[in-house]
């Protein structure tokens, strides 16, 4: 089985136009990874970049790769953090946290960048926040592909990311022609998404804005450039919890949601975030929203 989804164009903090494959109207998780936004190759003028203010989450872990560029992270439990390129950052929200993340460079520069969510499973979501900086990711190098292990296990290797449920998530990283077979967890569901350049996944030629769905049950899957290109590959057992994802909340009840939105509005359970130069978010009024069960 193999599903192409295009990616929307989105907009985040700061003007920023990303592309986002995750969720979306066909799929709206890989595993635990319920959101997936692209931002970049792109060069900013002065001003421009990421400039995400100050906003809160529940429910999940935000999951940052960084190719190109650096970008402070600073958080409510006092953390402030700069990544740069081969880092992840992992930022834990369980029951609350707020951040804000703001590119390192006010005269303007380069950004590229993934950022992905991973849903908590229930037992694990009103878990206590973290966050960390992991600066040294597993790297194997393999038919011309740089292999960064970021999240799970592949070739052997395993992140040290801590995360709740079985998952991958791998970077593929080609300066010319190049052609591997990854072997893949038949339990696991998986997805494709090229970051830059051309490859072909399981024959299917891709490019930058499409995300190609893998399914699940199997056992490898064949990647290829004939040039310098850069892959992505997120997989995960199937989440098998109905959630609630509502800006940048992950719930299971419109309830929890709606009192997230009020805490975090009126200045309370979430704490300060000091230091961004990005004005801080105001969430959008529930009230009137159909949220709907999100299932993979
Ligand atoms: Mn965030």
């Amino acid at each position: 089985m193999l599903e192409r989804i295009e990616t929307r164009a989105a907009e985040i903090g700061g003007g920023l136009i990303i592309a986002r494959a995750l969720p979306n109207r066909r799929r709206r998780m890989v595993g635990a990874w319920c959101f997936l936004d692209h931002a970049g190759p792109m060069e900013f003028a002065r001003g421009g970049g990421m400039g995400v203010g100050p906003h809160p989450h529940i429910g999940l872990q935000t999951f940052t790769w960084m190719i190109e560029g650096a970008v402070i992270h600073r958080d409510s439990l006092g953390n402030e953090q700069r990544i740069t390129p081969g880092q992840v950052n992992l930022m834990t929200a369980g029951r609350g946290i707020a951040h804000a993340e703001d590119s390192d460079s006010a005269a303007g520069g380069r950004l590229h960048a993934v950022q992905l969510w991973i849903a908590l499973p229930d037992a694990e979501r009103h878990r206590a926040p973290a966050f960390r900086n992991y600066p040294d990711l597993p790297l194997v190098e393999l038919g011309g592909f740089s292999v960064r292990v970021l999240a799970g296990s592949a070739f052997g290797h395993t992140s040290p990311a801590e995360v709740y449920s079985p998952l991958v998530g791998l970077d593929l990283a080609a300066a010319g022609p190049a052609s591997i077979s990854v072997p893949l967890t038949a339990s696991f569901e998986h997805a494709a998404l090229v970051l830059s350049g051309a490859a072909s996944v399981e024959g299917e030629e891709l490019t930058p804005g499409t995300l190609l769905y893998l399914g699940s049950a199997r056992e490898r899957v064949a990647l290829g450039c004939e040039a310098a290109a850069r892959i992505m590959l997120v997989g995960g057992v199937p989440f098998g919890e109905d959630i609630l994802l509502w800006w940048n909340f992950v719930a299971r009840h419109a309830q929890e949601i709606e009192q997230a939105a009020r805490d975090w509005n009126t200045g309370q359970r979430f704490g300060a975030v000091d230091g961004s130069p990005s004005a801080r978010l105001t969430a959008p009024e529930v009230a009137g929203l159909h949220l709907r069960p999100a299932r993979s």
